[in-house]
């Protein structure tokens, strides 16, 4: 049995080397490093994969949600609302441009935003929305998009994990993640489900105009060229980072499918014990993929299990420990700890397995084995 990782790239790059090393050496010798024809291809196949009218690249996925805000022109006090667990990097750009996040509860079993939350913190003040498809699992898109549209409030939905997962809606519609609301961000961090080889990220929307706006927001502000109508950024994808998404963009539903039969199998080899949540998955297959498979361990023995499973050789994981309201940086006083007792929680009860599209059979049995043997 090989070594087991939290992501094996290493494993994952040996399927697709001369693929990617041909796109590479492309690059290379054409040297056209910054906006080379190569960016274009990666960005209208990925139009066409998510079935979006227009793509945005930039430079992760941080700045992506950074630049959604400055293109929906929010102003410094406007409120915007998203989950109080989850990476920071969400609630971080509210900051950045002075809006003021508002952080909510989430659903102790997808881990994800709760609609009724959502709806109980709406104010006059507030302007969008940011779902976060966490771990690979789809948020509640339908009950968000009737709130946001009931309330004029735009939805942004962050995708950095959930690149592949598709929704469908109670008429039987299906959408992929990142396109549903006004606009959709990703990274393409190594790790992540579409991951480059280096930083990268990108911008999804259906609006023409705001896309127009998007691609300036990107560029300096420009439109035309040296002529700033906006304050903008400086944030591109390289021509290398798209090269390589290219490549890997033709294997996303092949590795989300070896993600998913992974989650199936631990799910199966962990089922019924009475100290362990294993993730809870919707009927619909397509609405989880798995970025993360995350357990909730019930008996209060989260960091022993830790500490176990690394003495053993096997990583893991906890995404997060901290509620974001806790956090030195987004401190609130006004707020009351009853108002997070589900993220309260689950920063103490949850626990991320090894989880990538090269896990082995083995290694699957051999991780379950251990976390079964140390509850024994
Ligand atoms: C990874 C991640 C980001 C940030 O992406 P970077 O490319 O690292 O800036 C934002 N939101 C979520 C939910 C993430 O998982």
């Amino acid at each position: 049995m090989d070594p087991i990782q939290m992501v094996d790239l290493k494993k994952q790059y040996l399927f697709i080397k001369k693929e990617v090393d041909n796109a590479l050496e492309e690059v290379f010798s054409s040297s056209a490093f910054i906006n080379g024809p190569v960016v274009h291809e990666f960005q209208n196949n990925l139009e066409a994969y998510l079935n979006v009218k227009h793509v945005i690249p930039c430079a992760n996925g941080t700045d992506a949600l950074q630049i959604a805000l400055m293109g929906l022109d929010l102003k410094p006090g406007d409120e915007v609302i998203t989950a109080d667990f989850t990476f920071a990097a969400t609630v971080e750009v509210i900051a950045l441009l002075k809006l003021t996040p508002v952080l909510v509860d989430v659903d102790p079993h997808t881990f994800n935003i709760c609609p009724d939350e959502v709806e109980r913190a709406i104010t006059p003040k507030t302007k969008a929305i940011i779902p976060v498809h966490l771990f690979g699992q789809v948020a509640p898109m339908e009950p968000l998009l009737k709130l946001a549209e009931k309330h004029n409030l735009f939805l942004i939905e962050d995708n950095a994990q959930g690149m592949g997962a598709v929704y469908t809606f109670s008429d039987g519609t299906r959408a992929k993640t990142g396109t549903m609301g006004t606009v959709g961000t990703t990274s393409f961090f190594p790790s992540k489900n579409l991951g480059a080889y280096g930083d990268g990220g990108a911008l999804f929307t259906n609006d023409d105009q705001l896309a127009h706006t998007l691609r300036g927001v990107v560029n300096h502000g420009m439109y035309k060229r040296y002529y700033h109508d906006v304050v903008g950024v400086n944030s591109r994808l390289d021509s290398l980072q798209a090269a390589v998404l290219k490549v890997k963009l033709k294997y996303l539903d092949f590795y989300n499918e070896r993600r998913k039969e992974a989650a199936l199998r631990y799910s199966q080899l962990l089922k019924d014990h009475p100290h362990i949540e294993t993730p809870k998955r919707s009927s619909d297959c397509d609405s989880h993929v798995y970025h993360q498979y995350t357990l909730r361990i019930k008996n209060g023995k989260r960091d022993d299990l830790l500490s176990y499973l690394n003495q053993k050789n096997i990583p893991c994981g906890v995404y997060y420990p901290v509620p974001l309201h806790l956090q030195k940086a987004y401190f609130n006083e006004t707020a009351s700890e009853s108002q997070y007792a589900v993220t309260n929680r689950l920063v103490d009860e949850v626990i991320s397995l090894p989880m990538h599209s090269e896990l082995s059979k083995d290694q699957i049995e051999y991780i379950t084995s251990a976390v079964i043997e140390f509850f024994r």
